[in-house]
């Protein structure tokens, strides 16, 4: 369960880039994250993967017991990795890295969490099977479209099996057929009950979704269901 309470988020002491904003997504759910740009949606995903701090309320974030995050006070020593690692992050940019293999691209967090050689190799199939890359586990991110790109990047969020998806306008960069492509994986990630939290301005690509909205218009909760 992820609750914002009442944020504000200000930059550079006077920009309000969220103001009073309330909202509460429950586990397994899919929600869009929807308003133009500017709007305030990554800082929105900035909060909740604590990159950012916010001014006023509070974001709770509360996977089970022993993984509760307030953004109240101090973090315990290590507690934002752990929060980290259980949030599957996804950006417009992909952000590979570029001299690694699609493979190593995936086993590069499972290593970091410390599983066996084996275990790493049978996820990194299972998740590329499930975006449709598992053909090019020898590919570098440059012999790769950006569609094909983004489906590695899925895969890599997947891997260390998330308690959400975080996907910050993850279609930006592509064309509307691999757009619909990137939502369809986003609906079977959540079909095996995985919630998915995705930002995107692109309101035709999600128009037909049976999804709530957060829909957000220069900082602030808008109470209707377009941008
Ligand atoms: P969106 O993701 O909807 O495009 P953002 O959350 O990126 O919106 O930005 C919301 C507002 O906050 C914008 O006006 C943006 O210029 C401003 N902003 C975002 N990040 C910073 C920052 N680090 N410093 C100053 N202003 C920022």
């Amino acid at each position: 369960m992820i609750a914002f309470n009442h944020v504000t988020k200000v930059y550079e002491k006077k920009w309000k880039a969220l103001q009073d904003v309330h909202f509460r997504i429950d586990k397994g759910e899919f929600v869009f994250l929807t308003g133009q740009s500017g709007a305030g949606k990554s800082t929105v995903l900035k909060l909740i993967y604590m990159d950012e701090r916010p001014d006023d309320g509070e974001v709770l974030i509360s996977f089970n017991k022993n993984l509760t995050y307030r953004s109240h006070g101090s973090p315990a020593p290590g507690s934002i990795q752990m929060l980290r690692r259980r949030l599957g992050i996804i950006f417009q940019d992909f952000k590979l890295l570029v001299d690694r293999t699609v493979f190593e691209n995936v086993a590069f967090a499972l290593r970091v969490s410390g599983y066996s050689n084996k275990k790493i190799k049978e996820r990194v199939y299972e998740v590329l099977t499930a975006t449709g890359m598992s053909h090019r586990t020898r590919a570098l991110p440059h012999q790769l479209s950006g569609g094909e790109q983004q489906r590695v990047a899925i895969a890599r969020a997947m891997a260390n099996e998330p308690y959400i998806i975080l996907a910050d306008e993850p279609t930006g960069n592509l064309d509307p057929d691999n757009s619909s492509e990137i939502v369809k994986i986003f609906q079977s990630i959540h079909a095996s009950g995985t919630a998915v939290l995705m930002a995107t301005h692109d309101y035709h690509l999600i128009e037909k979704m049976p999804y709530r909205r957060i829909v957000l218009k220069r900082g602030q909760l808008v109470n209707r269901d377009y941008i």
